[in-house]
């Protein structure tokens, strides 16, 4: 279940992996170009992902992800945000003039709900530069550790 931003007081992540072994991971044509020859990942019908290995993302090590920086699928990256071009008005988040729609993840054990604090909104436009392909790392948003995502599609 997702709901929007505007109903999210904050989010942290602990490396769980909990989202990592529930969702299938979508990936960009370039980010599958760029793993294909680990063997772990897959086309269906045109899209790609990261396949699951008895269940698991086959890139997780224990409680740590074994892609980092530019190899972390965008996303991995992003969960528990969603970014998207439509929907309601509570999920709205304008940057740089223009308006995206947001949404946070409810699966994640670690999300607070309540009016947004001023870190949320930090998160969400570092969350909205990676989306978009303005940044690279990640200072706020996953953990430092380790990652997350997702037999859901997440996107
Ligand atoms: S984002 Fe994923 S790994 Fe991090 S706390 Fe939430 S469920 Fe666990
Ligand atoms: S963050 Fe999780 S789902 Fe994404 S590649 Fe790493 S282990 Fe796999």
């Amino acid at each position: 279940m997702e709901v929007p931003w505007r109903k999210v007081h904050s989010w942290h992540c602990t490396a769980c992996g909990l989202c990592c072994n529930e969702y299938l991971v979508p990936l960009r044509a370039y980010e599958y170009l760029r793993l294909k020859w680990t063997g772990f990942v897959e086309e269906r019908f045109g899209k790609f992902y990261i396949k699951k290995i008895n269940g698991k993302c086959p890139f997780q090590a224990g409680r740590f992800c074994m892609l980092q920086g530019e190899l972390k699928p965008i996303a991995c990256k992003l969960y528990p945000f969603k970014i998207r071009k439509k929907g309601n008005e509570k999920a709205e988040f304008e940057y740089k003039g223009e308006r995206f729609y947001v949404y946070v993840d409810l699966f994640c054990p670690n999300i607070v709900l309540g009016r947004p604090s001023e870190s949320l909104k930090r998160m969400i436009v570092e969350a909205i530069q990676i989306h978009l392909g303005e940044r690279r790392d990640v200072e706020s948003i996953t953990c430092r550790k380790v990652f997350s995502v997702k037999n859901k599609a997440i996107m």
